[in-house]
């Protein structure tokens, strides 16, 4: 582990964002083109100026409206970065260079860090999926027969990821309950949420390929807070045979900071063990592939729930490895988001579906009995994990409000 090194930048220390952090995000400012920015304590650091002024040859990566230039460079140019914003921000005499190219981050608006190219969602808490196998299929098996050989997933909806902050607008669909005998029109009545992390790709790959659970760093460049809005009732209506849809396409949201992989390296840690079945071999990574990454959900400004990213049964590397599988290519910025994350405790369960369980056992927040969302509710997903200094880092926070059907 490295030596606790934290930056001049006031404020820096113990905030969750000193230099063993440094998340990329897309800022703007009023009149002004978007650029790219590094976080640091309460401060965004524009890299276009420094790295101009500076004159690192990579320079143009950051005077783009989105990081996937930057995130299609590779993983030589993303170590060469963060070593120079590093050592910009922890040696005192770049502090000429560098505060000019600093603002309050209350300063500026953060926007959609990247152009997501495909948007995948899986299913890789074996608490969640058998949680929502017990309520949605009562009768039978809580996991399906596939479900400890391979990560089950769905295509989702890529034009409709948006940045956090960003409202969302009840959806109105069809629903059915198993009692009614026809099906109705109308806003969702079971909204939801679900507390996932989302995976994003930097180095593309050719069609025909396949990536090896081994070469998961070398393509993907960092980690997203990530809420798949899920509405309940469209959703069971409308899944059988193939999967979600409209219950899930109207919005997810994503936070506006991406945390590098190399960021993550004290969080990595074993799997809960995956000996019963053994996975194929393409499906299987050596030493630490899970994540220790804390989450927390806050409804009305109460934490309701806290899942644990380490208990998930598939990690990113075995999502990744899968995807490609069957040749199908990776692009930059291509998305792809773990699935609720619930752990075995019922405060550690990732939707309001769980935490109510179906609506059935109303739970307390802000004071109230709730179970699904109601109009007006924030909900804001926040996430920390190990740092290598020694303390913790504040991942993207995610947060959105319901606004009324339309
Ligand atoms: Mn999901």
């Amino acid at each position: 582990m490295t030596p606790t090194t934290s930056s001049w930048v006031e404020g820096a220390a113990g905030s969750g964002f000193d230099v063993d952090h440094l998340p990329y995000g897309v800022f703007a400012r009023s009149g002004e083109r978007p650029r790219v920015a590094v976080r640091i304590g309460d401060q965004v650091l524009d890299l276009s100026i420094v790295a101009a002024a500076d004159m690192v040859d990579t320079h143009e990566l950051f005077d783009q409206p989105t990081l996937n230039p930057f995130m299609a460079a590779g993983p030589a140019v993303w170590e060469s970065t963060r070593a120079w914003v590093t050592g910009l921000l922890t040696d005192q005499t770049e502090r000429d260079l560098v505060e000019p190219a600093l603002a309050p981050l209350d300063s500026v608006t953060m926007l959609l860090p990247f152009t997501v190219g495909d948007y995948v969602d899986f299913y890789a808490s074996e608490h969640h999926a058998s949680n929502v196998g017990r309520m949605f299929r009562p009768d039978s098996e809580p996991l399906l027969p596939n479900w400890k050989n391979l990560p089950v997933g769905y295509h989702g909806r890529s034009g409709t990821v948006v940045v956090s902050g960003t409202d969302v607008v009840r959806p109105c669909g069809q629903r059915k309950a198993p009692t009614d005998e026809l099906p109705t029109y109308g806003p969702s009545q079971r909204l939801d949420i679900e507390a996932e992390l989302g995976f994003v790709v930097g180095v593309p790959s050719a069609m025909g390929e396949r990536v090896a659970t081994a070469d998961f760093a070398r393509h993907t460049f960092g980690v997203v807070g990530l809420n798949d809005w899920s509405a309940r009732d469209i959703q069971a209506w409308e899944y059988v045979p193939l999967g979600p849809f409209l219950g899930k396409s109207f919005a997810t949201s994503i936070s506006a900071w991406v945390t590098p992989l190399a960021a993550l390296q004290a969080a990595w840690t074993d799997l809960p063990g995956q000996d019963d079945p053994p996975v194929l071999d393409y499906l299987r990574v050596d030493g630490p592939a899970g994540i220790d990454i804390e989450v927390e959900v806050v409804l009305d400004g109460e934490v309701v729930a806290r899942p644990p990213y380490r208990t998930m049964y598939w990690s990113p590397a075995q999502m990744l490895a899968h995807t490609t599988v069957n040749g199908a290519s990776l692009r930059t910025g291509d998305l792809w988001a773990s699935g609720t994350i619930s752990g075995a405790e019922p405060d550690q369960r990732g939707s309001l579906l769980e935490l109510s369980w179906g609506g059935k056992e109303p739970f307390t927040a802000g004071g109230r009995e709730r179970t699904f969302l109601e109009d007006g509710d924030e909900v804001t997903l926040r996430y920390s994990a190990p740092g290598t200094g020694g303390g913790r880092l504040t991942l993207g926070e995610v947060t959105g409000r319901i606004l009324p059907a339309r």
